[in-house]
Formats: structure tokens, C-alpha cells, sequence
């Protein structure tokens, strides 16, 4: 496995080890890998000649310099992870290697992501999907994938990138994968690391909640089934910052009338650690 910093030796590697017929496939992370990262690095080698994973705390998508700042750091540790996977390149570069002149000219496009910024993460975040299209369409030129891998998960984001890729005409396919968990059912997340052990049992109630919904959601409208998912969560410990019923490919929120794929997505606070999560409610 090689580690790469720069996007000099990057290119001249990518040059070197493929030919031209070999499909390159592209994890962007941002560390502190867990095994939900490790599932999308072994679905990559599954369709891909060439694996590669970046790791890059990305400090444009963080509205929230504290968040940044406490953002886990483990490269170490990562790498070692790596090691034990498909992996076939790390690229792992400083700040000023993507943005030359951080903190100014971070963006590489102008793109409207409207309307599906405005809602849940885009307005409780804001600017953080700019910096996430900015990112991913900066990995994307230096490593110029043909498949981009991401975490469902990450359900809004993906969203996002599907966006990107359809307003840009880049000719890459995203691939969207399952949701990681914990035996408990939480979420895998770079974040729970900053969880202690109570906390961590807390924060199972965003997948009972989930999971309530799903169960429920053939018997009522969206709109009830999201006041019955709120009267659960709220017995919990965890501070909410939205609940939502969408439709999953306009992310409208629903309130009468199902549609097929109908996604209930979560935000919540665990002390001071913001954790997301989703599920599928009606197929
Ligand atoms: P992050 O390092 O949190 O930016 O995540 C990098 C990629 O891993 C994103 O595409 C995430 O959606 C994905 N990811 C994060 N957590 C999980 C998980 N528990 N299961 C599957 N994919 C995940």
C-alpha cells in the first residue's frame, strides 16, 4: 500500500502503476477509519482495478471550528487498518496541498445545490455542503475515479454528490453503500470516539427511534409517524436537531402520502458530540 501526500507524486503513481484501461475507485474520508470505512474500501476492490482512499479532515465543510478542532485524528492507527484491507494507495495531504491559499479561494466551483442544501444538514450547518462539494470535486480532479464510493449513512450527502456529478456531467458512478453498526444498532461513526460508555448506550435511541418508525410508518401518515418517533426520542437523554420524514430524492419533508424509498433521517446532540443517522421507513 502506498501512503501519498502530495498531488505531484499522486499523479506520477497513478501514472506509473495503471493502464489505461484500469478502473480506479475513490473512498474520501476523513479518518479516524472505523469498520464502515473498511466496508467501502472492500466494495471498491470488489468492482475496481485500483483502490484509493483519501483521508483528509476537510476544514471547509466544518461550520463549527470547535467540531473541527475535536475532530478524532488517529493516522497512525488508520493506517494500520488500512494495511489489513484492499487498499491500494493512501492519499493523505496537508491543508495547503488542497487549498494553496487557505483560508482564502477554497472554492473550486460555483454550483447551486438547491433546493436539497436547504434543508436538515444544509440549514443546520450551514455552508457545510459548499465545502463538501468543493472536497469532493477536488479529490475527484487530482484522482479522476471512475467510482466514488460513500456511505448511505451519510444520506443528504449522497444526495449531494449524485447532484454534482449529474450538474457537472462527470464521468464517474457513485456507488452508495449500507450503514454500519454497532451490535447496539448505533451508527459506526468517527464520532462515537469522543462517547463515553453511558453515552454510548444513549445514543442507541436514534436507531430505536428509527426502527419505531419503520414499524409503524404502514399504519399512519409520515406526519404522525414523525410525532410518534418525536414523543420517543424525547424520553431520551439526547438533545434533538431535526426529525424528518423526506421524500429521497427531493428531500421534501412528507406529510399525507408515502412514496416508495421514503427516508426518516435524525440529527441529534450526545453532550457536546452531533450524531446523524437514517433509515428507509416505506418500501
Ligand atoms: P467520514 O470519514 O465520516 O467523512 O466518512 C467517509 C465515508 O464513509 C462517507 O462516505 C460516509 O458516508 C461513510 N461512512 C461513515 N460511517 C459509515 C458507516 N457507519 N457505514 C458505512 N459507511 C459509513
Amino acid at each position: 500500500m502506498q501512503i501519498i501526500n502530495t498531488i505531484d507524486a499522486l499523479e506520477s503513481s497513478i501514472l506509473t502503476v495503471l493502464n489505461a484501461s484500469a478502473k480506479i475507485g475513490l473512498v474520501p474520508t476523513m479518518g479516524a477509519l472505523h469498520d464502515g470505512h473498511l466496508s467501502l474500501i472492500n466494495a471498491a476492490k470488489k468492482q475496481c482495478d485500483f483502490v484509493i482512499c483519501s483521508i483528509f479532515v476537510n476544514p471547509t465543510q466544518f461550520n463549527d471550528q470547535e467540531d473541527l478542532q475535536k475532530y478524532p485524528r488517529t493516522v497512525d492507527s488508520d493506517l494500520k487498518l488500512l494495511e489489513t484491507t484492499a487498499c491500494d494507495l493512501v492519499f493523505l495531504p496537508e491543508v495547503l496541498e488542497i487549498y494553496p491559499h487557505f483560508p482564502k479561494n477554497t472554492n473550486f466551483i460555483e454550483i447551486n445545490l438547491s433546493p436539497l442544501d436547504h434543508v436538515m444538514e444544509g440549514s443546520a450547518r450551514p455552508g457545510h455542503f459548499n465545502g463538501v462539494a468543493n472536497i469532493v470535486f477536488r479529490l475527484f480532479d487530482i484522482i479522476k475515479p471512475h467510482f466514488a464510493f460513500f456511505g448511505q449513512k451519510d444520506f443528504q450527502q449522497v444526495s449531494i454528490i449524485n447532484l454534482l456529478i449529474e450538474k457537472l456531467n462527470l464521468p464517474i458512478e457513485l456507488v452508495a453503500l449500507p450503514t454500519y453498526r454497532e451490535k447496539s444498532g448505533l451508527a459506526m461513526s468517527s464520532r462515537n470516539a469522543r462517547l463515553n460508555q453511558k453515552q454510548l448506550q444513549e445514543s442507541t435511541v436514534i436507531y430505536k427511534t428509527l426502527n419505531y418508525g419503520k414499524r409503524i410508518a404502514p399504519q399512519l401518515t409520515p406526519a404522525a409517524t414523525r410525532v410518534k418517533m418525536l414523543e420517543l426520542f424525547n424520553q431520551s437523554e439526547l438533545a434533538l436537531d431535526y426529525l424528518e420524514i423526506v421524500h429521497p430524492k427531493t428531500l421534501v419533508a412528507l406529510s399525507n402520502d408515502w412514496v416508495n424509498g421514503a427516508v426518516a433521517c435524525i440529527a441529534a446532540y450526545c453532550g457536546e458530540v452531533r450524531l446523524i443517522d437514517n433509515m428507509v421507513l416505506f418500501d
